[in-house]
């Protein structure tokens, strides 16, 4: 899976979490802490996504998102075969925000993953 930093010019938005094809937006997602702790809008996005268009063209959807994607996002996506991933904000860039996170790079992730 390709990481990659969001183009402005493709005219996805980077925040909430996107899940775009073509430069069309296909379903967004946000955080539901209270809710559920690993309701991430990334995984949210992916179940919205579902919903509407059923379990289909994985390869071919390109998750945009604001911060560099969570071990266990990345993950998620490596699962269900998303074609690749952009964010805006480095993890290091989270940290300064006060926000925590799993030492465990995205790239190291997907480099792990046999598929
Ligand atoms: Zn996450």
């Amino acid at each position: 899976m390709p990481l990659v930093q969001p183009v402005p010019a493709l005219g996805i938005p980077s925040a909430p979490p996107s899940l775009g094809f073509q430069g069309k937006v296909m379903a967004t997602g946000v955080n539901h802490p209270a809710e559920n702790p690993i309701l991430h809008g990334e995984k949210d996005g992916i179940n919205k996504y579902v919903q509407k268009y059923g379990n289909r063209a994985w390869k071919d959807m390109i998750l945009y998102t604001t911060g560099k994607l969570c071990s266990m996002c990345i993950s998620t996506l490596i699962w269900a075969g998303v074609g690749g991933a952009g964010y805006t904000s480095p993890i290091d860039g989270i940290r300064k925000a006060g926000i925590e996170q799993i030492g465990l790079p995205a790239r190291q992730v997907v480099e792990a993953s046999p598929f």
